[in-house]
């Protein structure tokens, strides 16, 4: 199959969830396959870390449910991990209400008719029509509309849409600017998908397609960088390691930032005026800033084991334009996961583990280290109320800035999902998984697969897809 002079078939720059994925299912066709990863341990987002015997991760893995295309390619993979789901899947905290999120569709519906039985039939409707659209329905009519105009269609209590708006927050944008077609995949992958995590967390999960992938002949480089994609006469031909060593490849595949892969990794000659200056003036997702503590005190029975809390002052809250407009960062809302509440092995014996988060604006590095202080002891003070420990529980504290992020997944600012799911960016063309040049690829966030949204499972979707388009294309030549 290989070009006699290649070394490889394929080669994947980043073993994040996408690259592995990819990687996977290219391994298992027969190809020749190798992923070389920055840092030292693979997963990219998609990881854990440890201090002092607590273990802690950021985000959560959703719509994992039998039937789902995730739970499709674990199957299809044979990945070895166990996958449980745990109700409520969300409690939100506001000044004056407390919100649980179920996991059943008629909890949920059930829950929003007792507190607006004037909008009884269309909260119906509304998680109805989440529950059964296809993309293909929906992708034209949503596109390109505002998450406001679909509500508009359906509800007319203010208090009702405070709450699905603070619900969709999470996205990352506020639902003034969010596509509709976006927030449609967010409710029907988080809200009614959610809940889901696969035992040991997220870098178990991780290894899992890793050691899959291993077992299919893959070969992975960790703590090696990609410094260039080479490209000769419009075709993709392998890549310069940052140590100078070149390797040959029939097909290069990107599970990197895509501004990097355009704007840093290929010489620019390679790329149209036009595409280049259409990628820079893309607007990336949002960062994060996170507060990691080690508790030493069992507080998730509280909450139902819910490993997931909000605590919110404010549902317009707008991560692009805080500080910009000079809003308050005391004001954002603080998304907490506590991989302890649900599985005990997460923390040492009688202990949690948590992270805080609240997405910002990437900022320099000189902003953030006059404010990392401050901001850490405002989110503690806030979320200790809510969760009901001391600041002397606190037995491990570390914080990441957007730097942090960047540093090890190398995404652009510290972006968490890609592009910003907002309007204007979530054609299926803005970002395809075929770039213009021959040969090379994208898998991961910033690939427009046409569902509006990214995130985990959007990544591994993007990474079945090019290996489909890629055995596609040999069985073709
Ligand atoms: C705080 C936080 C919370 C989140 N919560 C959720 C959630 O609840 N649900 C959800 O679905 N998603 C969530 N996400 C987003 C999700 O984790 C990511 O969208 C997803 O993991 C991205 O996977 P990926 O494969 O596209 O790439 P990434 O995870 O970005 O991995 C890319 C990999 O490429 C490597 N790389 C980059 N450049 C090079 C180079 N030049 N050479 C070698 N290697 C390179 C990087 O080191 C990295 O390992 C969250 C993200 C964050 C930060």
């Amino acid at each position: 199959m290989r070009k006699l002079e290649s070394q490889y078939d394929v080669i994947i720059v980043g073993a994040g969830i996408g690259g592995l994925v990819c990687g996977c299912y290219l391994a298992k066709a027969g190809m020749k396959v190798l992923i070389v990863e920055q840092h030292d341990k693979v997963g990219g987002y998609c990881t854990s870390f440890n201090r002092e015997g607590f273990t802690f991760e950021a985000g959560a893995v959703e719509d994992l449910s039998e039937g789902s295309f995730f739970r499709e390619i674990i199957e299809e993979l044979n990945i070895n991990i166990n996958i449980t789901r745990l109700s409520p899947n969300l409690l939100i905290y506001t000044p004056n209400d407390k919100i649980r999120l179920g996991i059943m569709i008629d909890e949920i519906i059930n829950y929003f008719q007792e507190r607006f039985p004037k909008e009884r039939a269309s909260t119906e409707k509304f998680f109805r029509f989440i529950e059964k659209y296809s993309i293909a329905s929906v992708y034209y009519k949503y596109k390109d509309k505002t998450f406001d105009q679909l509500l508009d269609e359906y509800f007319r209590d203010e208090d009702l849409r405070k709450i699905l708006n603070m619900v969709l927050s999470q996205i990352g944008a506020v639902h003034s600017r969010v596509s509709a077609l976006s927030a449609i995949t967010y409710f029907r992958s988080f809200v009614l998908g959610g809940g889901y995590y696969p035992e040991g967390g997220l870098q178990r999960f991780s290894e899992a397609f890793a050691t899959k992938f291993k077992e299919f002949g893959g070969e992975v480089k960790l703590s090696t960088s990609v410094r260039k994609i080479v490209v000769n006469r419009g075709k993709a031909t392998g890549i310069v390691l940052s140590n100078g060593e070149e390797i040959s490849a029939d097909f290069v595949i990107s599970n990197a930032d895509a501004m990097q892969t355009f704007v840093k990794l290929i010489d620019h000659k390679n790329i149209r005026k036009d595409s280049l200056s259409l990628i820079e003036k893309l607007v990336p997702s949002v960062s994060v800033f996170i507060v990691y503590l080690g508790i030493k005190k069992k507080i998730g029975e509280k909450f139902e084991n819910c490993h997931e809390i909000w605590d919110t002052k404010n549902c317009d809250d707008d991560p692009f334009n805080r500080f910009a407009s000079g809003s308050n960062f005391n004001e954002a809302t603080i998304y907490c996961y506590a991989p302890s509440f649900r599985d005990a092995s997460m923390a040492p014996l009688n202990c949690e583990s948590i992270s805080l988060c609240v997405f910002t604006p990437s900022f320099e590095r000189t902003f953030w280290e006059s404010k990392r202080e401050v901001f850490t002891k405002m989110m503690i003070e806030r979320i200790s109320k809510t969760l009901s420990f001391s600041e002397t529980d606190i037995i491990v504290k570390e914080t990441a800035i957007p730097q942090t992020l960047h540093r090890y997944t190398l995404n652009i600012g510290g972006a968490f999902k890609g592009w910003a799911p907002i309007l204007g960016q979530v054609d299926i063309s803005t970002m395809p998984a075929k770039t213009e040049i021959e040969n090379l690829f994208l898998a991961g966030h910033w690939v427009t697969t046409g569902a509006g949204e990214s995130g985990v499972p959007q990544a591994a979707y993007s990474g079945r897809k090019v290996s489909q388009l890629i055995l596609r294309s040999i069985k073709k030549a």
